[in-house]
């Protein structure tokens, strides 16, 4: 037995059973199915229940069938893929353009946390920056975080030592 979804030409669904798809089209042409709702004979299939008894065919192991329960190691979903790594995005210095005023001030904010926060774990070294960074670098002068100033220039010196420098986010200077 086959339970087929029928639809009528007036839109009402309903389901019928039939001893096969050709049971169906034959008793289709000879005008025995009809809309329980308003006795339309012109039905059609629409989508076919997955409640089939006694058929043959089935189970083939050609057919994957990944949404089946479990039980049939032939059956069963292969491991999805390895995803590529997602690309971090690309960081722009400036904001999307979706972002409000609300989004400028708490970046704002966190950007005078970050200062604030370096300011207060970090030695300030003022106009020596670059000669500190140097000399803890090299291990003259003890390993620490320090800020400070530092020309375009000397950054560039640091950077091509191999010694690493941030600039330090000033939230007064744009916007
Ligand atoms: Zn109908």
């Amino acid at each position: 037995m086959i339970k087929f979804s029928l639809q009528c030409s007036n839109g009402h669904g309903f389901e019928a059973w039939f001893p096969g798809n050709d049971s169906f089209a034959d008793q289709k042409a000879r005008g025995f199915v009809t809309c329980p709702h308003c006795n339309d004979a012109s039905v059609e299939k629409t989508i076919m229940a997955p409640n089939v008894q006694g058929g043959k065919g089935r189970g083939s192991k050609d057919d994957p069938a990944p949404n089946l329960p479990a039980g049939n190691a032939s059956t069963a979903p292969m491991p999805a893929p390895p995803q590529p790594p997602v690309q971090p995005p690309v960081q722009t210095a400036k904001p999307p353009e979706s972002w409000g005023p609300e989004h400028v001030a708490a970046a704002r904010q966190f950007l005078h946390a970050v200062r604030a926060t370096v300011q207060k774990t970090h030695e300030d070294v003022g106009d020596k920056f670059a000669d500190e960074a140097r000399a803890i670098h090299t291990g003259k002068k003890p390993d620490r975080g320090i800020h400070g100033k530092a020309s375009k220039e000397q950054i560039d010196a640091l950077l091509d030592d191999g010694i690493e420098v941030m600039p330090l986010p000033d939230p007064k200077l744009d916007g």
